[in-house]
């Protein structure tokens, strides 16, 4: 038999989604159960985003005290765009009057699960969840098994699916695990963290003949860059000269500071959008409701922008003395509008960056020539700007 438990909202996945939405149910006073299949120290220790949006910033300023966003991150002011033999920069805070913040994804969530084990929150790691049991539609139950191969169900009054691209949730809302509208890409990213001081003080986007590279940041002594490369690429297959040759030559007019590759790894490039993000008591938030390729640097954003209008839905649904659906019915609907606005800047950002393997020379030339509309015309930075930056919530 397994340990069965009951809350009101039973979450599974401690990323960024899960963790938020947690804190905002507890805001408005209603219970939750946070599960992950994962440790503290691993969820801690994965490196993954970097880029936060001026909402997402303002939203953890707003919820934690404690956050280290503008201590430990850094606020950037525009991004460099690179292309032929011409660098442009595109100044946000001129263009839109909004930034964004380096601030690591792992940085971000060490913030969030002091904030809510702190907050005495019900969050259990190692627990895999292996489904949603539905034979109660007004309280469905989340069932898996803990650390130690033993069965476990949570049933609720409500299941929030924040658990990753790879969701055990999303098969009870969309029918199946893989049920969405789909694409992947010829190319991936080959990213690699190295023991370096920066080269830039901006992020650098660059669409060379070689193929694309961006030189990112992380602190004073470590550093991200990718560059463009095949899907199926070996992450360890070439030499430390090799992939600083390969980077050096997509950024001409930058030297790059070399040093110590300290990980390794090829990102493969996939944009999904689930078929439906709610049904009945069940919903999905973030990289389980839908991925991007990571050029525009929308998944976190996405998927914190997810849980502020699911948290306002189970607030009224959930708080005491309340027990309105319209919101809950609604959320799929709002939160479409801006994952599809994302998926699109997403999509835009990849297509016009990167060099296709089987691109012809018109498609070069074409390529050129819709960079240079974006960078010469004032509509087009702002355009940059504003999705970058990332679209102001809805009133
Ligand atoms: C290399 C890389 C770079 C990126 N760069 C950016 C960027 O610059 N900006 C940006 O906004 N986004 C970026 N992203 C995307 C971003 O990291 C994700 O969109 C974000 O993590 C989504 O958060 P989430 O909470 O929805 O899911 P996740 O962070 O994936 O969290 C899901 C959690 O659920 C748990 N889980 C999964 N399955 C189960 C199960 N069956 N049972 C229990 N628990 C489970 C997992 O252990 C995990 O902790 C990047 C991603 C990668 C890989």
């Amino acid at each position: 038999m397994p340990t069965t438990v009951r809350t009101r909202v039973a979450v599974v996945g401690a990323g960024p989604a899960g963790l938020v939405l947690s804190q905002l149910l507890a805001d408005a006073g209603i219970e939750s159960i946070v599960v992950d299949s994962r440790s503290r120290s691993e969820i801690e220790s994965t490196i993954r985003a970097g880029i936060l949006e001026q909402n997402t910033v303002d939203l953890l300023r707003a919820i934690d005290p404690g956050t280290r966003v503008d201590t430990v991150g850094h606020r950037h002011d525009g991004i460099e765009l690179r292309f032929g033999d011409e660098a442009h920069r595109i100044d946000f805070p001129a263009l839109v009057g909004r930034s964004v913040w380096l601030y690591p994804q792992h940085e971000v969530l060490k913030d969030l699960l002091a904030l809510r084990l702190g907050a005495g929150q019900d969050l259990r790691f190692g627990v895999t969840v292996a489904g949603v049991d539905e034979g109660d539609p007004e309280h469905p139950a989340v069932v898996g098994t803990d650390a130690q191969g033993e069965a476990v169900r949570i049933e609720a009054d409500f299941v929030v699916g924040a658990d990753g691209s790879r969701s055990a949730v999303r098969a009870t809302v969309t029918g199946s695990r893989s049920g969405g509208y789909f694409r992947e890409y010829p190319f991936a990213w080959f990213g690699i963290l190295c023991e370096a001081p920066p080269s830039a003080q901006e992020l650098i986007y660059s669409n060379s003949e070689q193929g694309f590279a961006l030189i990112s940041q992380r602190s004073p002594e470590v550093q991200r860059m990718y560059f463009q490369c095949d899907p199926d690429a070996d992450a360890t297959a070439p030499s430390e000269a090799e992939i600083w040759d390969t980077l050096q030559a997509r950024v001409p007019g930058t030297t790059l500071h070399e040093g110590r590759i300290i990980q390794r790894d090829v990102l493969r490039f996939r944009s999904f959008v689930a078929h439906e993000l709610r049904r009945g008591r069940v919903a999905l938030v973030g990289d389980a409701a839908h991925t991007v390729p990571p050029t525009g640097a929308k998944g976190m954003n996405l998927a914190i922008a997810d849980v502020v209008l699911l948290a306002e839905a189970l607030r009224a649904l959930l708080a005491e003395g309340a027990r309105d659906e319209r919101l809950i019915d609604s959320y799929a609907e709002r939160a479409l509008d801006r994952i599809w606005k994302a998926q699109h800047f997403s999509w835009w950002m990849t297509s016009m960056l990167h060099v296709a393997p089987d691109a012809t020379d018109f498609d070069r030339r074409r390529q050129l020539g819709e960079l240079r509309s974006v960078v010469e015309s004032e509509a087009g930075r702002t355009y940059l700007a504003e999705a970058y930056t990332g679209w102001p919530a809805r009133a």
